[in-house]
């Protein structure tokens, strides 16, 4: 059975970014690849797969299913943290996996090592910190609590982090409080090593944060949405520009293309009104292509009379409201086409390209939200 649209994932992008963030980032600091979100939309299979080709060996995760399906993706046996959501009951099977995990407050922390006690394996936690993103995190006043546990249950834990977020990085409004994070951080740094407790890898530092302030680079980085390819706002390619090296002036590749075909061609005459309602008018006789990808498919209504996409390399429009399940498009000025033709929604199509950051902006949509609204179901591959 065909599907109405298909993913592409380009194994040579994915290398290219992974090189220049290697470079950029240097060799000492451990590079940890985010696949939360459906691995940013790519497919969680799909990017263990590449990333271990390209010799990374850390992968981060929201939840204890995502790290799971790493976990059994990994042909190389990766470390696997999870960031976020964790179930009490899911502790054992993930300690006993050996994956890691944040913990942010006393009831996981108190679960977790009595579940070590029990499997008689070390809980690897990650200890996460109270910086100001004021998401999740111990905060400063729970320290002297924090430390007789971690003391007391030392024999229970491998204390493989201490970590935090920040709340901006991407965006110079954010300057002051990101720097008042770093100094928190350090402060609680400072104090745990001051009483005797140290964590084998320190690490705040997400894509924005590694690129505009080196010093949260420490041991290790969180990289999700530049792996895929994206800056994770202009402002940050902006901020770069200079300091990029002058024959790379453009060293992130988007991995992805999105592409679908032609389902249908129909002629419709001057007056009519194409789609539901009468948003679009046919201004003159034309041609009008039925292309199945609509907003149930992460193709967003805001796109109706406004998306484009490319069909025999050419850019063409959407007419009329996006659907379920379908746009339609004007190709009154393409002779050829005909059903079964290659569209591209998001990637290249001869000497015409659809980035993400333009399908983005005109539904309002960022480049992370966009991509991991991908579905699920969407099949996807990796090409040369
Ligand atoms: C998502 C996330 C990251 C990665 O962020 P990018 O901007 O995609 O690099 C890092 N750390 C945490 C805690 C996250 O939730």
């Amino acid at each position: 059975m065909r599907h109405t649209s298909y993913i592409e994932i380009s194994r040579q992008a994915y290398r290219q970014n992974m090189d220049f963030l290697k470079t950029d980032i240097g060799p000492k600091i451990e590079i940890s690849v985010v696949v939360k979100g459906n691995a940013y939309g790519h497919g969680i299979e799909n990017i263990v797969l590449l990333a271990e080709e390209n010799g990374i060996s850390h992968f981060s995760t929201f939840s204890a299913d995502e790290a799971i399906q790493v976990h059994n993706s990994s042909k190389t046996g990766s470390e696997v943290m999870i960031m976020g959501m964790l179930e009490n009951e899911d502790l054992e099977e993930i300690i006993q996996k050996g994956i890691s995990f944040y913990v942010f407050e006393f009831d996981r922390l108190m679960e977790a090592i009595n579940v070590a006690k029990k499997l008689q394996i070390k809980a690897k936690i990650h200890v996460e910190v109270e910086t100001g993103f004021h998401r999740t995190g111990f905060e400063w006043e729970e320290k002297e609590r924090l430390l007789k546990i971690l003391n007391e249950n030392c024999e229970q834990l491998s204390l493989k982090g201490l970590c935090t977020h920040y709340a901006g990085a991407e965006s110079i409004s954010n300057y002051v409080r990101v720097r008042k994070q770093i100094k928190l951080y350090k402060k609680f740094k400072n104090w745990f090593e001051a009483q005797g407790l140290f964590f084998e890898k320190y690490h705040t530092a997400c894509s924005a944060a590694t690129l505009l302030y080196p010093e949260t680079k420490m041991d290790l980085v969180r990289i999700g949405i530049t792996s895929y390819g994206f800056w994770p706002t202009q402002e940050t390619y902006m901020y770069r520009f200079q300091s990029l090296p002058s024959t790379n002036k453009n060293p992130l590749k988007r991995l992805i293309s999105w592409k679908s075909s032609v389902l249908n061609i129909k002629s419709v005459k001057m007056g009519e009104f194409i789609g539901y309602g009468s948003s679009y008018m046919a201004p003159r006789d034309m041609k009008i292509a039925l292309v199945p990808i609509g907003y149930g498919h992460g193709y967003s209504r805001l796109l109706s009379n406004q998306g484009k996409v490319l069909i025999s390399g050419k850019i063409v429009f959407v007419t009329g409201t996006v659907t379920m399940n379908s746009i339609a498009v004007d190709v009154t000025d393409l002779e050829k086409v005909k059903k079964g033709d290659e569209v591209v929604i998001i990637g290249v199509q001869g000497e015409f390209e659809i980035t993400v950051a333009s399908f983005g902006e005109s539904s309002q949509q960022v480049n992370y939200e966009l991509l991991t609204r991908l579905p699920l179901d969407i099949p996807r591959k990796i090409v040369e």
